[in-house]
C-alpha cells in the first residue's frame, strides 16, 4: 500500500513525502521553494498502524469515506497485534535473549482472538498488558486514555470496547460484508476520531507497560 505525508515549509508551502509499505519515507520536496528534507517516522510498536492512520485521514480528505472508514479500522486491528507480538516477543526475549523469528511470531498469532471484533482482541490485550479489562484500564482514572474516550461525543454513555465497537467496527462490517459504500463524510470523520482515540490508549497501555522512566 502507498503512503503519502503532508507537512507545512517554512516558506508556507506543501512538502509532500511518499512511501509503500513499511519502507522508509523518501527525501520530501517543497512544491513551492523546492527545498528537500527528510521525515522521521514516530517511534511506535506499529509503523503500518501509524501510517494506515494518516492514509485514512487521507481518504477523509480525498472524499472516499467508507474507504477511510475501512482503512481506520484496520489500523486499529493492526497496532492491536503488534501491541500482542511485542509482549510475547519480550516475554521470550527474557528467556532465551534471542528475538522472535516469522515462524515464532505466526506460531503466536494462532493464540491471538481472531474473531469477535473489536471486543475480544482488546479485552484480551488489556488483560495481558495491565491485568485489567479494556473498560476497566480506559476508566481507571488514568487522564490519557479517559481524555481520549471522553472527548468522543457519546450521549448514551456506552462502555468503551461497546462503544467502539457499534461505532467503529460494525460500520466497517457494514461496508466490508454488506457493500455499503455511501457512509457521509461525518461518519469518515467521527470514526477517524476513534480510531485515533484508540491508537491513543493503546500507546498508553505499551507506555505503562515498558518505559524506563
Ligand atoms: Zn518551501
Amino acid at each position: 500500500m502507498k503512503f503519502t505525508y503532508e507537512t507545512a515549509c517554512e516558506c508556507g508551502g506543501k512538502i509532500v513525502f511518499s512511501a509503500t509499505g513499511e519502507e522508509k519515507f523518501g527525501l520530501g520536496e517543497c512544491l513551492s521553494c523546492k527545498k528537500t528534507t527528510y521525515l522521521i517516522d514516530p517511534l511506535s510498536v506499529s509503523v503500518t498502524a501509524e501510517r494506515l492512520l494518516y492514509r485514512s485521514k487521507a481518504e477523509l480528505e480525498n472524499g472516499d469515506y467508507s474507504l477511510s472508514i475501512v482503512i481506520a479500522t484496520i489500523a486499529v486491528e493492526s497496532y492491536l497485534t503488534r501491541l500482542f507480538l511485542k509482549l510475547k516477543g519480550m516475554e521470550n526475549y527474557a528467556t532465551t535473549f534471542e528475538l522472535p523469528n516469522e515462524s515464532l511470531e505466526a506460531q503466536w498469532e494462532k493464540e491471538y482472538p481472531r474473531s469477535g471484533g473489536f471486543l475480544k482482541p482488546s479485552d484480551f490485550v488489556a488483560k495481558q498488558f495491565t491485568g485489567l479489562t479494556f473498560d476497566q484500564f480506559v476508566m481507571s482514572n488514568n487522564i490519557v486514555t479517559a481524555h481520549a474516550f471522553l472527548g468522543l461525543p457519546n450521549p448514551n454513555k456506552i462502555l468503551p470496547s461497546r462503544y467502539f465497537q457499534n461505532e467503529l467496527f460494525n460500520r466497517r462490517n457494514r461496508i466490508a460484508h454488506w457493500g455499503y459504500v455511501n457512509s457521509t463524510r461525518q461518519e469518515a470523520e467521527h470514526s477517524h476520531q476513534i480510531a485515533v482515540a484508540i491508537i491513543t490508549i493503546l500507546r498508553e497501555m505499551d507506555r505503562l507497560k515498558y518505559s524506563v522512566s
